[in-house]
């Protein structure tokens, strides 16, 4: 079958592989239908993500139907529909059985897809612990609806979730990417009073202005005043820091009001500091991310009522043959991409 593979730094290609096979009860394997392209592969391809592994199949954030499950699989049998979870959990351990399922202590728990285990931009892939890393997909959501359930918007959820969001809030979120837009998409069902998106790209500014016509939008150079202006001087309540640039961390905190609460979803490149006698007296809370991708079933089920829509985020769709160029366009940001379909079903539909 064919796979997108992490050849080496700096290095992805098409290559043949076998189809992966069961090898242990608690594994399905799974025949891709779509899959999607993050800025987390984009790491993996610049040496960022040193336990990703030469030769691994890339790829975390996909939908297929199952095709063959072990003998401990209860959850899900082949044919199902499913979502595809970015995190490999045992459900069992300390962490899981309290939700903090980014923490499993299994050996292949926490982001294994894709990084050290065979992922999804493939024809098929095998999924362990099948019975916590897939979710069936209603009947009345589309795969192109639940692409994003397993990866950028369990971030956004998660984040939404641990924000402490109420409704008289000023939210302010930074970064109008995927993530942030599914954040975005997420805060939104907490209706707070207001909410700014403060995002440096044009082209990104546009989109939230476009689809979402009531988020008030900003650029990093205006932010700060922008948000006091608009909060009576205090501040943001709630601030979801998602960009992960080399100054957005800052500004995270300086917008934040006195007694705030600042949630780190970013994946930073490099340390940043906590300048403790510059906050001194703000009495901040901050929460610092690695995502719980434990509501998947929840999200689902808001799709399929209607409350959450990520398709708009699918700006385009490239077969599986031609994911080479999919990577072009996503890493250099071309022709207003957000995020990139790979139909991964179309080499041998037989
Ligand atoms: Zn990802
Ligand atoms: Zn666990």
């Amino acid at each position: 079958m064919l796979t997108c593979t992490y050849i080496e730094k700096g290095k992805f290609a098409l290559t043949e592989k076998p189809k992966p096979k069961i090898q242990h009860e608690r594994d399905a394997v799974v025949r891709v239908t779509l899959a999607s392209i993050c800025s987390s592969d984009l790491h993996i391809k610049h040496g960022s993500v040193p336990r990703a592994v030469e030769g691994v199949t890339v790829g975390h954030e996909m939908v297929g139907v199952v095709e063959e499950v072990g003998s401990a699989v209860t959850n899900v049998k082949p044919g199902d529909r499913v979502t595809v979870n970015v995190e490999t959990f045992c459900g069992e351990c300390f962490f899981c059985k309290r939700g903090y399922v980014n923490n499993c202590t299994d050996k292949n728990g926490g982001w294994a897809l894709g990084c050290r285990i065979d992922g999804g931009q493939a024809e098929y892939v095998r999924v362990p612990f099948a019975d916590c890393g897939l979710n069936k997909i209603p009947d009345c959501v589309t795969d192109r609806q639940a692409l994003f359930v397993g990866d950028v918007l369990a971030t956004g959820f998660w984040a939404a979730r641990i924000s402490e969001i109420t409704k008289d809030d000023t939210v302010l979120i930074i970064g109008a990417g995927p993530t942030g837009i599914c954040t975005l998409l997420c805060v939104m069902l907490k209706c707070p009073k207001q909410i700014i998106v403060c995002e440096k790209d044009e082209s990104r500014i546009r989109f939230i202005r476009e689809h979402y016509p009531n988020v008030l939008t900003v650029t990093p150079d205006k932010c700060l005043e922008f948000v006091r202006e608009k909060s009576g001087q205090r501040g943001a309540d709630v601030v979801l820091e998602v960009a992960g640039a080399d100054t957005t961390f800052r500004l995270a905190w300086e917008c934040a009001r006195p007694n705030g609460l600042v949630t780190v979803v970013a994946l930073y490149d490099s340390a940043q500091t906590l300048p403790l006698p510059d906050m001194y007296g703000k009495n901040l809370t901050f929460k610092t991310g690695g995502v719980d991708g434990c509501d998947c079933d929840e999200t689902l089920r808001l799709i399929a009522e209607g409350k959450i829509d990520t398709e708009p985020l699918i700006t385009h769709t490239y077969p599986l043959e031609e994911i080479e160029e999919a990577y072009r366009i996503f890493e250099n940001r071309e022709d207003g991409v957000i995020k990139i379909a790979v139909e991964c079903g179309t080499t041998d539909k037989s």
